[in-house]
């Protein structure tokens, strides 16, 4: 596998939009993989309900299993809530159950209530011996508390835009609730990446709404597409990313063309600093 450059210091993205369907999992599962198969440490946090994710990296998450509904309410260490993914070395998940749907009206009345993943996350990779060099966080299509809590832990925030009807709506109130965190709970937070998915080069649409965001976020978006393919939507059902599924896919070579991408800004973005 190619090797890509890693980063000094744990990245932590939000993969975000508040719309359901846009390829918010299957972006951070791909990304995650790709970035593992190249050698990097990678921690997937499953922060949906649905627990899409903790399913297509073939992690255990029976309602009695320990998940990162006990990190965030019950202040159990996210050591030991993650598991390994069976399908690359390095590749680590914190798991999502049922239990987490419940998380949203339990945080209400709590402490920090902001803050709770944020503070685990932290402890988690300054007591790790080997930190993860990559944090994905999955968010539950919704802008509630746990959305909330992944905006305060990261520092950058990954958006997959879908190239379909209305791609852009709702976006401006995205990036508003965003403006709104880093004003009032992380300062450090940006928008970093914006990735088009299920591009379909045969439609015109597809060709309008990949032109219109490079236009709006020309320093956001990756040149990356990755297009439709029933692989990519065939492989979470065999607990499997693309990557190892399908790898010399098109699918699975989009995600690895990615996450290159994404490891070169860092450490482009690292040496101007
Ligand atoms: P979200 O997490 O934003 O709700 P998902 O990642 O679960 O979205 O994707 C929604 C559906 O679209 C899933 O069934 C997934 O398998 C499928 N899908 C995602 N990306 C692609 C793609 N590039 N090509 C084909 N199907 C895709
Ligand atoms: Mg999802």
């Amino acid at each position: 596998a190619e090797t890509f450059p890693l980063p000094d210091q744990a990245r932590v993205f939000t993969v975000a939009n508040q719309k359901g369907g846009v390829g918010k999992t299957t972006t951070a599962v791909n990304l995650a993989a790709a970035l593992a198969q190249s050698g990097a440490r990678v921690l997937v946090i499953d922060l949906d309900p649905q627990g899409n994710a903790s399913t297509a990296l073939g992690v255990e998450h029976r309602s009695d299993t320990v998940s990162v509904y006990d990190v965030i309410i019950n202040d159990v260490p996210m050591r030991d809530v993650v598991q390994r993914s069976p399908e690359f070395e390095g590749l680590d998940c914190i798991p999502a159950t049922i239990h987490l749907a419940g998380a949203e009206i339990e945080l209400v009345s709590m402490v920090a209530r902001e803050q709770r993943l944020r503070s685990a996350l932290e402890t988690y990779i300054a007591e790790s011996e080997n930190p993860p060099h990559y944090v994905f966080i999955d968010c539950p299509p919704s802008l509630g508390l746990l959305t909330i809590n992944a905006f305060v832990a990261a520092k950058e925030v990954l958006i997959p835009i879908q190239c379909e009807y209305y791609a852009l709506e709702g976006l401006s109130q995205l990036l508003n609730n965003i403006k709104l965190i880093e004003r009032h709970l992380n300062p450090e937070l940006a928008v970093s990446t914006i990735l088009l998915t299920m591009y379909d080069s045969r439609t015109n649409l597809a060709h309008q709404v990949v032109e219109e965001v490079r236009e709006h976020f020309p320093d956001e978006v990756l040149d990356t597409l990755i297009p439709r393919s029933v692989r990519i939507s065939e492989a979470p059902s065999y607990g499997q990313s693309v990557i190892s599924y399908d790898l010399n896919s098109p699918g699975s070579l989009s995600y690895r063309e990615a996450a290159a991408e994404i490891a070169r800004r860092g450490v482009r973005k690292q040496e101007e600093n």
